[in-house]
């Protein structure tokens, strides 16, 4: 099939060249020149395990453009595009509203039909609500009979995006028309997962339910956590035995210092937004977000026990990125605890194998230095668990651990955020 993707951030390169290796024809549209010209160079435009390789091996397949004229020669277009948050929580549609309107502009003077799936992860209503109209009338067609319109939610996670594309846990697709539905299914028809088809605004929904879903487990599993450091019980031996039960299921439990990531906190606050909008008061969900906010202060609070006045004393921090094995550091755990140790007057000197370059950029004022060096601060705090740090040397260290590095136990004083 000939597919075009909008938007080449982590969800659309991942897909994009995810389906040029499955066979298909893509054409990646970005407004960002520096992107589209890496992308055509066979780069990757973010860190992603595997993505550089498959980058290589499928040159040829696709190419990457400014020009959203190009859609015209695909038969699908999908809309990947970011959402992020306004100023009070709720969801920023400023680029899907400028990627439907351009789409719209295109296929005014397509003929034949043409196939536009929202791969954002998107409000309730947006797809047809937004999207729909807009695409309407730019397009001067109408949905359902010159252009289709559907709604397919990306689960992948930053990390092993590559690996989730091929191997989704299911594939939610939400139609409005046969047509486009029966698209759909042709170029998934080589995955071996459960498909599942809904309505378009249940498949909005679905995507919100699961982040708020896995949210809410992080922040469950950090108050019982930090319950279980008071009392002296290590909670990950909690959670072995929590987890053997077949109602709740082992992942996500890692109780730490909190989620970051550009997804869950941006995809909570849209929907505690939406839903006061309706009128609901989303109890939980909010205390979901405030555990977070909280959570990795925890880091400084131990800290303090053992170094009471931070002033002037020099703090290391191992791990800048949200999470291991990506670069991305969007509401990464690090920024908070960064800002707290500034605020306390410390000098941070941090490390990260992939996130140090984006992170120099909104704190210059750190120092970043090898893991060697880092390790010889007066105390290091742990704040995103790199397989790499199971193999540092912490003896005679103070360690402060946010994200449960076995190796570090050996510190000569070692504390863990809920163990
Ligand atoms: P991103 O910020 O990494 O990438 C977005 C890309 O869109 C950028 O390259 C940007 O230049 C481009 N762009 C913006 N406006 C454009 C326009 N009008 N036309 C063409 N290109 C445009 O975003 P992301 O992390 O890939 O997320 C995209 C969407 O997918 C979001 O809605 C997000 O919530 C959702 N999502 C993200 C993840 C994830 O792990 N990152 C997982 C599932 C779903």
């Amino acid at each position: 099939m000939k597919i075009s993707v909008i938007g080449s951030g982590y969800v659309g390169i991942v897909t994009g060249i995810g389906f040029a290796e499955l066979g298909n024809d893509v054409i990646f549209i970005d407004i960002d020149r520096g992107r589209v010209d890496t992308i055509n160079n066979g780069d990757a435009p973010i860190y992603e395990k595997g993505l550089e390789e498959l980058m290589k091996k499928n040159k040829g397949r696709y190419h990457a453009s400014d020009d959203y004229r190009e859609i015209k020669n695909s038969e699908i277009t999908f809309i990947c595009v970011s959402t992020p948050s306004n100023p009070d929580g709720s969801i920023n549609l400023k680029y899907i509203k400028s990627a439907s309107s351009s789409v719209g502009d295109v296929i005014r003077n397509k003929a034949g039909f043409h196939a536009i799936v929202v791969k954002s992860t998107v409000i309730p209503g947006t797809t047809e609500g937004v999207v729909r109209p807009l695409i309407e009338k730019n397009s001067n067609k109408s949905a359902g009979k010159e252009f289709g319109i559907a709604m397919n939610p990306e689960f992948l996670r930053e990390g092993s995006a590559v690996e989730d594309f091929f191997h989704p846990d299911r594939i939610v697709i939400g139609f409005a028309d046969e047509k486009t539905k029966n698209m759909l299914s042709e170029l998934y028809s080589d995955f071996n997962c459960e498909k599942l088809f809904t309505d378009i605004m249940s498949a909005e929904m679905i995507k919100y339910a699961s982040n708020a879903f896995l949210a809410t487990k992080v922040s469950f599993a950090n108050e019982i956590g930090n319950i279980c450091k008071k009392l002296g019980i290590d909670s990950y031996e909690v959670f072995k035995g929590v987890g053997l039960d077949h109602r709740i299921n082992p992942s996500f439990f890692r109780a730490g210092i909190g989620f970051g990531g550009s997804c869950f906190s941006k995809d909570v606050k849209a929907l505690v937004s939406k839903a006061e909008e309706v009128g609901e008061e989303p109890e939980i969900l909010k205390a979901v977000l405030e555990v977070n906010e909280k959570q990795p202060l925890k880091l400084i609070e131990l800290l303090k026990e053992h170094i009471p006045d931070l002033k002037g004393r020099r703090i290391g921090v191992l791990g800048l990125a949200f999470k291991p094995d990506t670069d991305d550091i969007r509401e990464t755990r690090a920024e908070p605890v960064i800002s707290a140790l500034l605020a306390e007057g410390a000098r941070v000197v941090a490390y990260d194998p992939k996130a140090t370059e984006h992170f120099r950029k909104i704190f210059p004022e750190v120092e970043y230095a090898s893991p060697e060096k880092v390790l010889e601060s007066e105390a290091v705090l742990i704040v995103t668990e790199w397989d790499e740090f199971e193999s540092l040397d912490y003896s005679g260290k103070i360690v402060i651990d946010g994200r449960k590095i076995e190796k570090a136990r050996q510190a000569r004083i070692y504390e863990g955020v809920c163990w």
